[in-house]
């Protein structure tokens, strides 16, 4: 595996790379690499000739009262995880490299955004764009992977690439969970060991919702109440949303069709933990033949 860290040694690679007509699959992540993380190398490497990895803690995609000075780090285990994966090239760049001085074209995202995470989030998607931009034109992927676990970020992404004519396939991969349903997250090492053995309720709550869309009921308020009423009952955290829109617009429902997500995020004493299932419910009329 090559490890780059350096912007214009990651072009020259992709310019050899680009010219040999190789397809490129590139999974961008914060790092700090998980078994989520590695599946998405893996379906990279299941699908393209090259796979490329980027780590970076993007400063413009933390609000200024979030984590971005804690964010866990662990480079070194990082490079050893990425080439136990099939990781062709991992791309470690500088903040200063990918950001040098100030832009004087900025990106905002105007639509999926003013729901769920996005909502109080402020400013976080124009991070996640921002970053994104840059990465792909440097990487050229051929596909790039993504983790339902944050859907509204490939929902987002996907208008950005729609929009800009990005040429690249956006994939979108299963969550991968925990044996007890916790989704595996970076920010799972902030949970204290009482919080850690409640955590599972979000999911669990996820898939009692489900549960109750299959069962017939089509009232987003109905389903998202019982979930309130699991997850309050069952933790000592403080629910931030519990939302049921139409995927991947996210737009709001009266009667759930189609494709939709139910998402949930609660904030425990020092992470804040995100879920989503995403269904497709047949048309009322249907559902009773
Ligand atoms: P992050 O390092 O948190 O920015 O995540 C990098 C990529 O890994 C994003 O596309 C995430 O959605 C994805 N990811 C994170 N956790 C999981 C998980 N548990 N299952 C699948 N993908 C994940």
């Amino acid at each position: 595996m090559n490890v780059i860290t350096k912007i214009s040694d990651l072009r020259q690679s992709i310019g050899s790379l680009k010219k040999t007509g190789k397809t490129i699959g590139f999974v961008p992540t914060m790092g700090y690499l998980h078994e989520g993380h590695l599946t998405l190398a893996k379906e990279a490497r299941n699908h393209n000739e090259v796979v490329v990895m980027s780590i970076f803690v993007n400063p413009l995609q933390f609000g200024p009262n979030e984590d971005f000075d804690r964010y866990p780090r662990d480079v070194e285990r990082d490079t050893e995880l990425a080439t136990m994966s099939g990781v062709d090239i991992l791309f470690i760049p500088e903040v200063a490299d990918m950001y040098r001085g100030s832009q004087s074209v900025t990106m905002r995202v105007k639509e999926r955004v003013d729901v769920l995470c996005g909502r109080k989030r402020v400013g976080h998607f124009d991070g996640v764009v921002t970053v994104l931009a840059k990465l792909f034109h440097l990487v050229q992927p051929t596909r790039a992977y993504f983790g339902q676990k944050d859907a509204q970020q490939v929902a987002v992404v996907e208008g950005m690439v729609s929009d800009y004519f990005f040429p690249v396939e956006i994939i979108r991969v299963p969550t991968v969970r925990e044996e007890d349903g916790l989704a595996k997250s970076s920010r799972n090492v902030y949970l204290s060991q009482e919080e850690r053995q409640v955590a599972p309720i979000l999911y669990r709550s996820l898939k009692e919702a489900a549960k109750r869309v299959e069962d017939g009921e089509r009232t987003p308020s109905v389903i998202t109440g019982e979930m309130y009423r699991i997850i309050q009952e069952n933790t000592s955290g403080t629910i931030d949303y519990v939302e049921v829109y139409s995927y991947p617009e996210l737009e709001e429902m009266k009667r759930l069709e189609g494709d939709i997500i139910i998402a949930v995020a609660v904030q425990f004493q020092q992470a804040r933990l995100i879920d989503n299932i995403i269904i497709s419910v047949p048309p009322e009329e249907d559902y009773h033949v």
